[in-house]
């Protein structure tokens, strides 16, 4: 952690003191003049009305804007910047590839060393469990690969294969391409785009105790319910027809961070392979280090046949994502045509390759992720003991360093607010805004249908317990605010 501490010293720009108390030295000012906020006018961003504080710079764990504050990332951004912003060695890593004239490889004609490298590196974090990697640009492409190469397995070995259908879950988020998102049960995300192109995607229920467990139910039977309903969707559609049950191990934007319950992946993967369909699980979000093992599977090693990865994979300093398949996999398409019938034009990324190599060699040699174990417990506790008892808290979950607070207007009958009142949007913005100055990432629709909110705390693996009670003080802070004024 000497080097964090290295880079976050180095950090201000802006005349703030910031030292390994930096928190508190951080003189609260009013909320930013409309100067400093930007509204996109030539981007087509998600939100065309509204303005955005704007970025000067980042390091470390602190984004520098341009009105002088400085913002503690206590999100990652979007759960990426798994070792903080701006590292050194990464940006040399990258520079030294870019030297070399071969920033783009055409992978028809050429092989790379860095490249291999990165595989190498993906394949030996899962103890040798997956045999091979198929890299992509985006988390979402990585799920489409996943989707494709699916379906090639039961082609190679049958091309009138009748297996056509994909179990998902409700309450899951998968991508936002049409075929990730028609995988998706995420109904905020989907609503405009009904009917999608896909008509082989079926959702069951997700695995989310807090809104589904029944009064003294035990995890062993709450896993039990789970597995029947997979197994009654098979029978539904006819066992013979599926071809894979998707699921993200710990959900992160859908829900807000809700682990699976103990037996549930083992649970599902049984039925899976019990009618010969594949068993994927989607860790874009929630895998490379982010809830305590390099993968989530791994706490309970309930090995998947693939395996989607991105955000903490290369710790956003390029666009790099990618599909882990496993030797039962691969051996199907060894033996069959010896080809994945996909590709893209820039899939050889040698500059991607090259930031990845680094971000999870600084992961591997730091034991950064013994750190997210250690300083995520530390995280739970503080989240429980500032905010357990708050009227509108109603669930506090997550994983490592992944941790969601769901918010309910009654905590006994765990109705939702109104939708309208944008619960998550209004936490998002008082944190963001002095004098709390911290990243806090809003989600909606984790309660049926189109409501509820949870926002997400996912902060560096290289955190110290200073940084944690910062986190929970300042998000406490900000919940006690947000519904003072609300309610
Ligand atoms: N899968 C999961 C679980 C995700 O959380 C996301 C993005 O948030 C994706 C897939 C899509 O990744 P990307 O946004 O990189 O396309």
């Amino acid at each position: 952690l000497a080097q964090h501490h290295k880079v976050v010293a180095e950090a201000p720009s802006n005349g703030l003191h910031l030292s390994n108390s930096h928190h508190t030295t951080v003189t609260p000012k009013e909320d930013a003049p409309s100067r400093n906020l930007k509204r996109t006018e030539f981007l087509l961003d998600r939100n065309l009305h509204k303005s955005f504080p704007l970025v000067k710079s980042a390091c470390g764990n602190y984004i520098n804007l341009v009105d002088g504050r400085t913002v503690f990332d206590a999100t990652s951004g979007a759960a990426v910047s798994c070792i903080g912003h701006g590292d050194k060695r990464v940006i040399k890593a990258m520079y030294s590839v870019l030297n070399t004239g071969i920033p783009y490889l055409a992978t028809t004609f050429w092989a790379c060393e860095v490249v291999e490298e990165l595989c190498k590196e993906l394949i030996a974090g899962t103890d040798g469990k997956m045999a091979r990697v198929y890299l992509t640009g985006s988390g979402s492409e990585a799920m489409e690969a996943a989707i494709k190469l699916a379906r090639q397995v039961f082609y190679e070995k049958d091309p009138a294969t009748r297996r056509v259908n994909f179990i998902a879950r409700e309450g899951s988020y998968h991508g936002n391409t049409i075929g990730a998102l028609g995988m998706s049960g995420h109904p905020v995300r989907r609503a405009p785009y009904e009917p999608f192109l896909m008509d082989n995607v079926h959702h069951v229920t997700a695995c989310n105790p807090y809104r589904q467990r029944t009064d003294g139910e035990s995890d062993t039977s709450f896993v039990a319910r789970k597995a029947a309903e997979l197994e009654a969707k098979f029978q539904e559609l006819g066992p013979e027809t599926v071809v894979a049950f998707v699921a993200e191990p710990v959900v992160g934007a859908a829900l807000g961070c809700v682990p699976s319950v103990p037996g549930y992946l083992k649970a599902m993967r049984d039925v899976c392979h019990k009618h010969g369909a594949l068993f994927i699980l989607d860790e874009v979000m929630s895998g490379m280090g982010r809830c305590g093992t390099l993968h989530a599977w791994q706490d309970e090693d309930v090995v998947p046949d693939l395996q989607t990865i991105g955000k903490g994979m290369g710790g956003g300093y390029q666009p790099v994502a990618a599909v882990l398949i496993s030797s039962r996999v691969v051996n199907i398409l060894l033996n069959g045509s010896g080809q994945f019938i996909h590709g893209q034009t820039y899939q050889g990324m040698p500059v991607q390759a090259a930031a990845a190599l680094e971000v999870q060699r600084i992961v591997r040699e730091e034991g950064l992720v013994d750190n997210v174990k250690r300083q995520g417990l530390y995280l739970e506790k503080c989240l429980r003991s500032r905010l357990a008892g708050h009227p509108n808290v109603g669930d506090i979950r997550g994983r490592g360093l992944f941790w969601g607070l769901e918010f309910v207007k009654n905590k006994i009958t765990k109705e939702p607010f109104d939708a309208r009142l944008g619960v998550a949007q209004r936490i998002l913005e008082a944190a963001i805004s002095a004098p709390f100055n911290m990243t806090m990432y809003p989600g909606t629709g984790c309660a049926d249908g189109f409501r509820g909110d949870h926002v997400i705390l996912a902060p560096a693996y290289n955190v110290t317990k200073e940084d944690i009670e910062h986190i929970a003080r300042v998000a406490s802070d900000v919940v006690h605010l947000v519904f003072r004024k609300l309610v």
